[in-house]
């Protein structure tokens, strides 16, 4: 079994990205620019945010933040997107997610150019992915696919199974196996026998969100293990959807909690902002 190291994974495509924005500079266009909208004080999501705008400096990109009150209307926001959308020093933007309820989240997400959309959640970009022309993908599932390349395993004709069905992993990562020609099934909270599902999988992509979902003994010989859960127990221990030590004894490639698919998140985000900048350019 080896551990698929996202946080390398992560560097090594942090640095890459750094080369390319140092010779896009060296070109004379612009740095690439992001672009962050957060609502409310919600702690995490102030993490995220820090994190991304971080991330953003390291490899030479220009960012900014805007915050705004939990009791922001919709209009406020359209107002500035539609900015953003013409500020041709942002080439990316993303609103930072869950919004508050009286915040409509489709029409919010569908304000953004689609062309900034570094998030890949607005329906022009999971329509092109459902197409097989991605332009600019989600990021979490941008970021698995990323790391079952770094296994060079060939995904063609392999049994994938993904558990989770969301609009922000389940789904877009479905779309991505189909694409790479693996043969999926999507399973979700009413699936029937979800088990007898995961035991034929060569490639299981857990994405649920309860920790320990995915039993050890499920994992067939040999299966690639795709842990996406981030859960946090009552003693403060982060773990994933999987029970990682059981299924490390039947998996030939696994990934931690944490360490694995989280790194590569952010990564992919720096990754679309870049192409963002690239195809405004062009
Ligand atoms: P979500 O929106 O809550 O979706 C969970 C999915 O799991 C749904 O499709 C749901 O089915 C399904 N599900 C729930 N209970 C189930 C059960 N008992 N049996 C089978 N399926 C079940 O969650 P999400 O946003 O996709 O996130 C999933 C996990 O990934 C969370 O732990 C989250 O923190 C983590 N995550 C990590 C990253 C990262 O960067 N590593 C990014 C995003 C999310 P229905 O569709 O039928 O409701």
């Amino acid at each position: 079994m080896t551990i698929i190291d996202g946080k390398q994974t992560a560097a090594d495509l942090r640095t890459a990205i750094k080369q390319q924005t140092d010779t896009r500079i060296a070109r004379g266009l612009s740095k690439p620019g992001l672009a962050v909208i957060l609502v409310g004080e919600n702690p995490a999501s102030e993490v995220y945010v820090r994190n991304k705008c971080n991330a953003c400096e390291e490899v030479g990109f220009y960012s900014l933040s805007k915050t705004f009150p939990y009791g922001v209307t919709e209009e406020e926001l359209l107002n500035l997107i539609n900015d953003l959308n013409n500020n041709s020093a942002i080439n990316g933007i993303l609103v930072q997610l869950p919004l508050p309820e009286h915040i409509n989240e489709e029409k919010i997400i569908e304000a953004i150019d689609p062309l900034k959309d570094v998030d890949g959640f607005h329906p022009y970009n999971i329509g092109r992915l459902a197409l097989r022309m991605p332009v600019l993908r989600s990021c979490t599932p941008k970021g698995i696919m990323t790391l079952l390349a770094s296994t060079g395993i060939s995904l063609e004709g392999k049994e994938a199974v993904v558990i989770g069905a969301s609009n922000i992993v389940g789904r877009p990562v479905s779309l991505e196996l189909l694409m790479a020609r693996c043969t999926v099934t999507t399973c979700h909270s009413r699936t029937i026998d979800l088990e007898a599902h995961v035991r034929r999988a060569d490639i299981i992509i857990a994405a649920v969100g309860i920790p320990g979902f995915v039993k050890g003994d499920w994992v067939k010989p040999g299966a690639v293990v795709i842990d996406v859960g981030i859960n946090r127990l009552d003693t403060g221990k982060l773990v994933g959807d999987v029970d990682f030590a059981g299924a490390a004894k039947n998996a030939s490639w696994i990934t931690p909690v944490p360490g694995g698919v989280g790194p590569m998140t952010i990564a992919s985000l720096l990754e679309n902002t870049l192409q963002a900048a690239e195809l405004q350019s062009s």
